[in-house]
């Protein structure tokens, strides 16, 4: 008796903190790795961003693509396979929406199996312009990147890799109600156009790429900080492959202090919500 007594405690506390927590208006952020994101917003709408989750850093991969079983939108940057990642299975098994560039949503449903009636006109998007969802608790702006986009699919026939336009590279600025507003870079070198973002709107989270080679470099990222200037910075897209994506999290943070903007950083661990 005593010990369902205590279970239904548990329960009742547990309810308790999630709706305390819903009812506060509180956002949930997810990092895969690399530049995987989930966010959950406070009624509960649920979008994925470049989800690549079946990564090399992420050990848990293929279960938490397995265990996916709500999603309202994908958001991917650009045609790139650790960009598109596993936006395909995902839109198969939810129905979610594709937003993305007109360009890119066509390859995808062309050459990469999206399926065609999840990704329209009301969710594919170009730069400048913004699309709303669920009476406009979510407004996503598209904003560009220095980078480069084609999507590559195997030929059915010869199995050779082909690349395919797949439009221009970008990046998201994603505004929920009652929630944080979230600027996803993509894959981007910095560029001073950065600086209009919070001309027009005040950021409370910078998902911002800092790995180097491919993408601005802890540098580049912690100017890009300086111009954007969010309330919170969170450092992605390095260390997947340790060779190539040198740039690092203390190397991030050590350019950061040089700009005195080093309390912005706010390093996620895989899998490990956050809530904004
Ligand atoms: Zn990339």
């Amino acid at each position: 008796m005593r010990h369902i007594l205590r279970t239904l405690l548990f329960c009742l506390v547990s309810l308790w903190m999630t709706s305390a927590a819903w009812a506060a208006g509180k956002t949930e952020l997810i990092w895969y790795g690399h530049a995987a994101f989930k966010i959950v917003t406070p009624q509960g709408h649920v979008l994925f961003v470049d989800p690549w989750l079946v990564n090399p850093v992420n050990p848990d991969g293929a279960q938490d693509l397995e265990k996916v079983d709500k999603a309202d939108l994908i958001l991917v940057s650009h045609g790139h396979f650790d960009h598109v990642g596993n936006a395909v299975e995902i839109a198969k098994k939810t129905k979610a929406k594709l937003v993305t560039t007109f360009d890119l949503g066509n390859a995808l449903v062309s050459y990469g199996g999206f399926p065609k009636e999840q990704a329209g006109y009301d969710s594919l998007g170009n730069f400048g312009g913004t699309v709303s969802f669920f009476d406009d608790e979510i407004k996503i702006t598209f904003i560009p990147a220095v980078h480069s986009s084609a999507f590559t699919h195997a030929d059915t026939a010869t199995q050779q890799e082909l690349p395919e336009y797949a439009g221009n590279p970008g990046g998201f600025l994603i505004v929920i109600k009652d929630g944080p507003t979230i600027y996803h870079t993509g894959d981007t070198d910095l560029f001073g156009d950065m600086a209009l973002i919070s001309r027009h709107h005040a950021v409370d989270v910078m998902l911002a790429c800092i790995g180097d080679h491919f993408t601005m470099g802890p540098q580049g990222a912690a100017q890009a900080v300086s111009l954007v200037k969010p309330r919170k910075v969170v450092p992605m897209h390095y260390g997947t492959f340790p060779t190539v994506l040198t740039g690092t999290l203390d190397a991030f943070r050590a350019a950061l202090q040089r700009n005195k903007m080093a309390d912005r950083l706010t390093p996620m661990t895989l899998e490990k919500p956050v809530l904004f």
